[in-house]
């Protein structure tokens, strides 16, 4: 058993210390929303009033944040927050599963090794559904010993585990994920609504994808058109799941690590225009299959 601390609540972070519970970790988690701590009490956590009191006495720390600035502000404060760095003991261990900037990761851990901690930037693949499954897939970065620690603690919330290098590293294996996610998204959206703008019934049509060459994730366990699969968020008027605001974010920070690494991604940036159109839409919060909407007549 180990005593973690968990910040950050929300739809992936709810699901992945429930099962830290589950496997009989002694969590002590902070949300902002009380909501979200309410879920976790229930659930047989113990609920801290912030950030510092969550992390007193843990052994290992795990953050599930919305971006870059949320967890800079957590680990080294801001004007609202004190960071919690200054609060670890030097054996504690800091597991970040946001998607965030490398930059931000660079900082965190930088700041995390002068005062002894280790550190590994672990993001996330899998969606709503494989958080409370327990099946995600966390791609790490960071130092193999670091890595060798937290592997006891993740597999308790995820199946795959793996070390893509050094700090930073499992970002940028995320950005690339998730690059591909909204360009395959996109397409099984326009494919779909083409067919039914034919006459097709949108389930036959991905029956047959499925098992032809067209077949991938979206069409697999997140089916855009509604009523085609009862469990995707189409289904349910596209309640999150994962925000467009977070795709947003996520192709933004494809899109300027393109221009840094001078790589040529030109279906990135088309999927980066119709996610920010979403967004521009009012239709943020929404899930991200929702950009099928587009596509429509
Ligand atoms: P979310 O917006 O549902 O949850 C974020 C939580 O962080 C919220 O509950 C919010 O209240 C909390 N928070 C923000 N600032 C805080 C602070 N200072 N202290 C404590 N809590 C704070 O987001 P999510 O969908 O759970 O995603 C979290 C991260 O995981 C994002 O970086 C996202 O890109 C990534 N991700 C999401 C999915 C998905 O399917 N939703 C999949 C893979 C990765």
């Amino acid at each position: 058993m180990t005593a973690i601390a968990f910040i950050g609540l929300g739809n992936m972070g709810s699901p992945m210390a429930i099962n830290l519970v589950k496997a009989q970790h002694q969590v002590t988690v902070f949300d902002l929303m009380p909501d979200a701590l309410e879920t976790l009490r229930l659930a047989g956590a113990s609920v801290a009033a912030s950030a510092a009191e969550a992390v007193k006495g843990a052994e290992v720390v795990i953050t599930m944040l919305p971006a870059g600035k949320h967890v800079i502000g957590v680990y080294l404060g801001s004007n609202q927050q004190a960071g919690i760095l200054d609060l670890l003991d030097k054996n504690t261990l800091l597991i970040d599963s946001s998607t965030i900037d490398v930059a931000s990761v660079n900082a965190v851990a930088t700041a995390a090794k002068e005062k002894g901690l280790s550190m590994i930037d672990a993001p996330v693949s899998g969606g709503v559904a494989a958080a409370t499954a327990g099946t995600l897939t966390f791609m790490c970065g960071g130092s193999s010993d670091a890595f060798d620690r937290a592997q006891a603690i993740l597999s308790a919330m995820g199946k795959q585990l793996f070390l893509a290098g050094d700090h930073g590293a499992g970002q940028i294996a995320k950005m690339c994920n998730n690059m591909l996610l909204a360009i395959q998204m996109a397409g099984t959206a326009e494919a779909l609504q083409m067919g039914v703008n034919n006459g097709l019934d949108p389930s036959v049509l991905s029956e047959i994808m499925l098992k032809s060459s067209g077949r991938n994730w979206s069409l697999e366990v997140y089916n855009p058109y509604p009523g085609v699969m009862k469990t995707a968020p189409a289904s349910n008027d596209y309640k999150p799941g994962f925000m467009v605001d977070l795709m947003a974010k996520d192709l933004g920070l494809a899109m300027d690590n393109a221009a840094n690494s001078k790589s040529s991604t030109p279906l990135g940036l088309l999927a980066q225009s119709l996610y920010l159109q979403k967004q521009a839409m009012g239709d943020g919060k929404k899930d991200f299959s929702s950009v099928i909407e587009l596509m429509k007549a």
